[in-house]
């Protein structure tokens, strides 16, 4: 309401330079000004020489040189980085000086302003036109007269009144004396443990890097997830990556108040109850704006006591310009709200408006604030922009949203990592009103991007069609933008019935959990409830006979991709469907590694080299190898690794996760966590101890049964031959396992398959060149261009004899394992989707293991 009133008389409020039409004009029409105005120069006083006041004075004297500038800042620092300031702590940010982007004397000389340091004004007296400061050093009182004055205080960080907040030990960060006070702590010997208090942007930076400097880190959050500026589920993607890190995190959980357990030592007390010991305590709760010289100067401030201004940055007074922190401003995604935002881009931004404004009586407009925004913890990118779907659900406005993943760069190209990605929109017009996106690789652009979008005001359509950049090791032919760009389209198309949270509780029979993950991955990591359907086997399947009754079927997978491709093929096909949006990956979040005493990976962690009990622990990075390369390097690594090593693997090879399981077993190892998160598996492998013992049905020679083969050949009798012992290897019990590799690999083709996408030259050769499926196999001897195979068939259908296609049904129905190699797939250009339903993809390992395990080893 007051802000409305303000901006009512926006009109009446005379600009300092009222004949100035143009920016573009300025350097002529400042000079023409100055001609203009008396031989008195105009005073420009500006309070707070950081972010705002910095650029503020940088930008008036570019424009002109007849104004007399003044920046009085309370600090003995000007245009420091604020930003900057947690990476020196953790040492990220080695050189300290990097962070004084100017010192008082450059900044006085590069602009020619005065530069006043250590003196903080007091106060303003409109009437007269002065502000008055004190020194603080020579702790004198000094008046100075202004023409115009621009406002740049900032904010301060919250330090609620409680019990033992004064304690030397609680601290707080906000410029370079607070971080040097902290660095001196955290380098004394006896501060080890350190408790961060609020996990927004600063508090997580923070807890990053202190882990860094391995220091113990409790993070103590009063919301149920970190970064509550963002939506939970999109937060929660962050509480892995802390706890891994050994982050101890204390969420849902407020500060109640301070216990001085000594001159070093502080009790941080919960309102659960807990209460944490600490070494040093930081306060990272927020910040309020420091407007109280605003407001005892009769500026209008709002209930919450951010300045309001109009959008060039003026007060209700003209002459006074507020910017920054200290302000409230329009919300850029609904103009006609207010909001405040503390960023220093932002400040930036307003402090080059004002002093425009101030020069030249014109400038761009400010338009708004946006609040995009992104952190990092552990290499785990968590960004945002716009509104989220909580502010949005609170202010009742109409929105709809979808989520999705996509690799951040091209899939096949080495080191592809995915990006999640939930897109807010207007339900009706379909302008996009925010954004959130977790991943480890380009988070930022993505966000950047629709923080374009938001701000030219696009709709989820138009994020569709955008021509974003495109080559392998960059991007996708289907950027993450224009994937959720198109989701959305689905959602508004009603071509997708959109289900948000998933729901295994036992169902009624109103609605059916359709799992259409590949087997392996229903079988590793099952949903209750559901019945498991893969995607790959739904054309081919004879609906009728699985899905039942007049229900809603709700299909799940691992991102939400494929599980929208199933529900149109259900919808087709008639039957009511429904897709979990985001899938698994959003919807079930793997258990974190939770490290077990000594296992740290935090880089260089003093306290870590000093724990006696320690595992070692082996980080093992495959990802972008394909098969065998993970697992060479798994290999290397566990030749060299100590006894009680910890292997920690991340592959972005799909056939390593079956692989991997493998691998473990054969090579005495436990595997103790197997995840896949955003398509990136993790696993952690301990070798085993003697207690742990191994399969001795497997190693000492007992009774092994069943059988390994590897079917090299794709000429009709061999493989019938090797079908015939498979078949009687399984009935004689025991696990039997064909391994498919090179020619045998086109006994697994469906003649009806046909790849996704076009092939490459050569791929494509092989393609055409090689019999497509169990139907055209060639005869060893005796072919004559296919004859003599159809001629065997016949002689064998004559007397009774097993044909290859039964041969085949009955293995799959005693559950022989069909393993494709992926290596000789990638050699041959044979796509996974190419091939008959239920073959599983793997490697050597997977071969090996199974040889190990069965009595009979065959290369046909
Ligand atoms: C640790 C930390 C990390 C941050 N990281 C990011 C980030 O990654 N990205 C991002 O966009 N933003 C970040 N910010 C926020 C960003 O720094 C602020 O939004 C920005 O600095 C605000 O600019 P400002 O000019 O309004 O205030 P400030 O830059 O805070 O400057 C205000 C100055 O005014 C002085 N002052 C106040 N009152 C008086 C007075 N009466 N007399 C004289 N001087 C006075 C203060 O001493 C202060 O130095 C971070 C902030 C902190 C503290």
């Amino acid at each position: 309401m007051m802000l409305l009133h303000t901006f009512g008389k926006r009109s009446k409020v005379t600009s300092p330079a009222k004949s100035l039409p143009s920016l573009n004009r300025v350097f002529a029409l400042s000079t023409q000004n100055e001609k203009d105005r008396s031989e008195k120069k105009k005073r420009v006083v500006i309070v707070g020489g950081v972010a705002g006041g910095a650029t503020a004075a940088a930008r008036i004297s570019r424009l002109t040189s007849s104004y007399d500038v003044t920046v009085i800042e309370r600090s003995p620092d000007v245009s420091f980085a604020n930003c900057g300031l947690p990476y020196y702590i953790g040492r990220e940010i080695i050189d300290r000086n990097r962070l004084a982007l100017q010192t008082p004397v450059s900044l006085s000389r590069q602009l020619g302003v005065n530069v006043k340091t250590n003196t903080e004004v007091t106060s303003i007296e409109r009437q007269k036109k002065t502000i008055i400061a004190k020194d603080l050093k020579e702790n004198k009182e000094l008046t100075l007269d202004y023409d115009y004055l621009i406002l740049s205080p900032g904010a301060s960080p919250i330090q609620p009144k409680m019990e033992g907040i004064n304690h030397s030990r609680v601290l707080t960060l906000r410029n370079l004396q607070d971080m040097d006070y902290i660095d001196h702590i955290v380098t004394q010997r006896d501060c080890k443990e350190v408790v961060v208090i609020g996990a927004g942007f600063i508090g997580l930076e923070m807890v990053e890097q202190l882990k860094r400097i391995g220091k113990d880190v409790h993070l103590v959050e009063g919301t149920p997830t970190v970064l509550p500026q963002a939506d939970p589920e999109m937060s929660e993607f962050l509480h892995a990556p802390l706890i891994e890190n050994g982050v101890q995190l204390h969420l849902n959980d407020k500060l109640k108040s301070f216990e001085k357990l000594s001159e070093s030592r502080v009790r941080v007390n919960l309102d659960s109850g807990r209460s944490i010991d600490a070494d040093l305590a930081v306060l990272c709760i927020g910040v309020k704006p420091e407007s109280s010289l605003a407001s005892n100067a009769g500026l209008n401030v709002n209930p919450r006591g951010y300045i309001t201004v109009n959008e060039y940055m003026q007060t209700n007074d003209p002459n006074i310009y507020a910017v920054g922190d200290v302000i409230e401003t329009k919300d850029l995604v609904f103009p006609e709200r207010q909001t405040t935002v503390a960023l220093g881009n932002i400040a930036n931004m307003q402090a080059r408006i004002a002093a425009d404004h101030l020069v030249t009586g014109k400038s761009l407009p400010y338009r708004g604030s946006l609040g995009t925004s992104i952190v990092r913890a552990f290499d785990n990118v968590l960004a945002l922009t716009g509104w989220n779907e909580k502010r949005l659900k609170a202010e009742k406005i109409p929105y709809s949203t979808t989520t999705i993943t996509a690799y951040a760069h091209a899939s096949y190209y080495p080191g592809a990592m995915p990006v999640t990605m939930k897109i807010l929109f207007d339900p009706t017009t379909g302008r996009v009103l925010g954004a959130q996106a977790y991943g480890i690789d380009g988070v930022d652009k993505r966000i950047d991007v629709i923080a374009a979008a938001i701000t030219g005001g696009l709709t989820v359509d138009e994020l569709s069609l955008m021509q974003l950049t495109y080559s392998p090791p960059f991007g996708s032919a289907r950027d993450v933008v224009n994937v959720a760009g198109l989701a959305a389209r689905n959602i508004r198309d009603g071509l997708v019935k959109p289900v948000y949270e998933l729901d295994t509780s036992a169902k009624d029979d109103k609605v059916q959990l359709v799992d259409v993950r590949p087997r392996e991955s229903a079988r590793n990591n099952p949903i209750p409830n559901s019945i498991n359907l893969p995607y790959t086997e739904l054309r081919s399947t004879d609906l009728s006979k699985v899905l039942q009754g007049d229900k809603e079927y709700q299909t799940i997978c691992a991102w939400g991709k494929t599980a929208y491709f199933s529900s149109r093929i259900l919808a087709n096909a008639g039957y009511k469907s429904s897709t979990l949006i985001g899938g698994m990956t959003l919807n079930s979040k793997p258990k974190p590694i939770v490290p077990s005493k000594g296992i740290d990976s935090s880089p260089s962690s003093p306290s870590e080299e000093k724990k006696t009990d320690a595992s070692t622990v082996i980080s093992v990075d495959c990802s972008g190898l394909s098969c065998p390369g993970p697992l060479l390097k798994l290999k290397e690594q566990i030749t060299v690794a100590p006894a009680n090593a910890l292997l920690k693997i991340t592959a972005t090879d799909p056939g390593f996760k079956s692989d991997v399981k493998a691998f473990a077993e054969a090579n005495n190892f436990l595997l103790k966590e197997l995840t896949t998160t955003k398509g990136v598996i993790h696993a952690t492998l301990q070798k085993k101890g003697r207690e742990e013992g191994h399969d001795v049905a497997n190693t000492a020679g007992g009774a092994r049964k069943g059988a390994t083969i590897v079917c090299f050949s794709e000429e009709f009798d061999k493989v019938l031959a090797s079908f015939v012992i498979a078949n009687g290897a399984a009935a004689m019990g025991g696990p039997v396992t064909m391994f498919f590799t090179f020619w045998g690999l086109n006994v697994l083709r469906d003649p009806q398959r046909t790849p996704k996408e076009s092939k490459p030259i050569i791929d494509s050769m092989f393609h055409h060149m090689m019999p497509k499926g169990k139907d055209h196999l060639p005869l060893s001897h005796f072919n004559f261009g296919g004859m003599g195979a159809e001629l065997m068939k016949y002689v064998m259908k004559n007397k009774h004899l097993p044909n290859l296609p039964d041969l085949i049904a009955s293995a799959k129905a005693q559950n022989i394992r069909f393993v494709a190699c992926t290596m000789s797939m990638e050699a041959m250009g044979i796509r996974s989707e190419e091939l008959i339903d239920g073959v599983e993809l793997g490697g050597v390992a997977d071969y090996l293991a199974s040889a190990e395990k069965t009595g009979t080893n065959l290369f046909i």
